[in-house]
C-alpha cells in the first residue's frame, strides 16, 4: 500500500493517543512505517530511522528479536488462547514461577515467606498490572481489620497508566484535571526528584503516613525513574526510607516497574538499586519484549494469604486474555536471552556511554540544563516548558531528517533504545541526538 493512501485512510479515521488531531490532521507528516528490524524501524518507502525510545519502552530486546519471534509463532501453532479461569498452561506456570525466582528479594535468604513476591496475576498491559496492585492493596485491606484503609499515597510527576484507578494515582496535573470529578481521593506528597532533595518529599510521606496511619493502603512509586514526568531520577535512599516507613505502620510499598523493571536503569529491577523488596510489583513493557501486550503483577505470599478463606474473600478481578500463553511464552523467551546474552552486562557497558554523551552535550551546547542517565536512560531539557513545551517536538523534527526517531516529553529530549543496541548503533544514535540539539539550540 503507497504511503499516501494508508495516511489519508488513517486522518480519516484513526485518534492518536496523546496527540492534538486538529493539529496533526491538518499538518502532521507521519511516519509510516512498515518493518522494524534490531534498533531500526524502517518506512514504507524503505527509510531506516533509529528507534530512540523502543517504540514507547517496550522493544528493550530490539524489533523482531528472532527468539521471541520463533517462541510467538511456535506457540501460536499450539495454543494461541485459552482463559486462565479453571485452566492453567505451561507458559503461565512456567512463566509465574520464573518471575517469582528472580523476584527483589528471591536470592535474600532471611527474606520471611510472607514478604516473598511469589504470587503473579496476569494482565494485558501496565495500567491494569497497576489496577490490579491498587485492587489488592484495598481489598487485603477491607477483608483484613483494616477496612478504612482506602487511600494511596502518590507522588508528584508519577505516572502509573491510562484506566481511572491508574489515573487516580497519578501526578501529571495535565492527564489528570480532566477526569478531576472522577478520580479517588490520593494523598500528594512532592516528588524526590525535585530540587530539594529526596528527604522533603519523604518527611511528607512519613507525615501522612502518621497523621493517617488508619486510612493509607499503601504507597506507590515508580522507584528511583519516573518515565512520563520527563525522566526524573531520584536517590534509591528514598526508596529505602520509604519501605522503613511503610513497614513502621504496617502498610504496602508498591512499585511500578513498568517502566524500569527488566534492566532499564542498570539493575533487573529498579529496588534493586536501593535493596528494597515491595508488598507488590508492577510488571509490563520489557516484559514482553514489543511483541504482545502483556503484563503481571507480584505479590507477596502475605497478600495472596489474604484472599484465602470463604468465597467472598477471592479477587473478582480478570481480564479476557489474563495469562494469554502468546504473551506468557514470549516473555518467557524474554527472560531466557537476558540470560543468554547476558543483556544485564551489555547494559553495565553501554550506561557510561550514555552518561558520558548528555554531560558532554549539556556542557557544550549552550541553553541545555539538567543532563542526567540512569542505565539505559539518558536525557536533558531545553529550559523548563513542561509537557506541552514545542522545544523538543523542534529536535524532534531535526532528528528525523537525520533518520533518528526522537519523541521528546515536552521539552526534555531524551534516549531509552534497547538494552541490547549495537555499539555502533549506540554511536549513530548518541552522534545523531547531539547533531539535533546542537541545531536547534544554536551552539
Ligand atoms: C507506561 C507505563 C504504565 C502504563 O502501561 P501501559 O502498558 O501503557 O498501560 C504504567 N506505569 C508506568 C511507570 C509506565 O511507564
Amino acid at each position: 500500500m503507497e504511503r499516501a493512501d494508508i495516511v489519508r485512510l488513517d486522518k480519516g479515521h484513526v485518534w492518536h493517543p496523546y496527540t492534538a488531531m486538529e493539529a496533526y490532521i491538518a499538518g502532521t507528516d507521519p511516519l509510516v512505517i512498515s518493518r522494524s528490524e534490531g534498533p531500526y524501524l524502517f518506512d514504507v518507502d524503505g527509510r531506516r530511522y533509529l528507534d530512540a525510545n523502543g517504540s514507547w519502552w517496550v522493544s528493550t530486546l530490539g524489533h523482531r528479536h528472532p527468539r521471541l519471534v520463533r517462541a510467538l509463532v511456535e506457540q501460536a501453532g499450539s495454543l494461541p488462547h485459552v482463559s486462565l479461569a479453571g485452566v492453567t498452561h505451561a507458559p503461565a506456570s512456567l512463566l509465574a514461577s520464573e518471575l517469582a525466582a528472580i523476584a527483589p528479594g528471591a536470592d535474600r535468604a532471611s527474606l520471611p515467606a510472607a514478604e516473598r513476591l511469589s504470587r503473579v496475576f496476569y494482565s494485558d498491559n501496565g495500567s491494569t498490572a497497576v489496577e490490579v496492585a491498587i485492587k489488592m492493596a484495598a481489598q487485603y485491606w477491607a477483608q483484613n481489620e483494616r477496612p478504612r484503609r482506602t487511600r494511596f499515597i502518590t507522588l508528584s510527576g508519577a505516572f502509573h497508566g491510562e484506566t481511572i484507578g491508574a489515573t487516580s494515582v497519578g501526578g501529571v496535573p495535565l492527564f489528570r484535571e480532566v477526569f478531576g470529578p472522577l478520580l479517588f481521593d490520593v494523598v500528594h506528597v512532592p516528588s524526590p526528584a525535585e530540587e530539594g532533595g529526596w528527604e522533603r518529599a519523604f518527611e511528607q510521606v512519613q507525615a501522612a503516613l502518621r497523621a493517617h496511619p488508619d486510612e493509607i493502603a499503601g504507597v506507590i512509586v515508580e522507584p528511583v525513574l519516573q518515565g512520563a514526568a520527563g525522566m526524573l531520577m531520584y536517590a534509591p535512599d528514598f526508596l529505602r526510607a520509604v519501605r522503613e516507613a511503610t513497614r513502621a505502620v504496617d502498610t504496602f510499598l508498591i512499585a511500578d516497574e513498568v517502566f524500569t523493571g527488566l534492566g532499564r536503569t542498570g539493575a533487573r529491577f529498579a529496588v534493586d538499586l536501593a535493596d528494597v523488596v515491595p508488598d507488590l510489583l508492577c510488571l509490563a513493557k520489557a516484559l514482553s519484549g514489543g511483541l504482545m501486550p502483556f503484563g503481571a503483577t507480584l505479590a507477596s505470599e502475605r497478600i495472596f494469604s489474604g484472599f484465602l478463606g470463604a468465597p467472598q474473600r477471592a479477587l473478582y478481578y480478570g481480564h479476557s486474555y489474563c495469562g494469554n500463553p502468546l504473551g506468557a511464552a514470549v516473555a518467557r523467551e524474554v527472560l531466557a536471552v537476558y540470560r543468554d546474552e547476558d543483556v544485564m552486562g551489555q547494559v553495565a557497558r553501554k550506561a557510561p556511554r550514555i552518561r558520558a554523551a548528555f554531560e558532554r552535550m549539556a556542557e557544550t551546547i549552550p541553553g541545555l540544563v539538567r543532563p542526567r542517565a540512569l542505565g539505559m536512560v539518558g536525557a536533558v531539557d531545553l529550559g523548563g516548558g513542561g509537557y506541552l513545551a514545542r522545544g523538543g517536538w523542534r529536535v524532534y523534527e531535526a532528528a528525523r531528517r537525520r533518520g533518528l526517531y526522537l519523541r521528546p516529553l515536552g521539552d526534555t529530549v531524551y534516549i531509552a533504545p534497547a538494552l541490547n543496541i549495537p555499539d555502533d548503533a549506540l554511536t549513530e544514535l548518541l552522534d545523531g541526538v547531539e547533531a539535533s540539539l546542537r541545531e536547534v539550540a544554536g551552539g
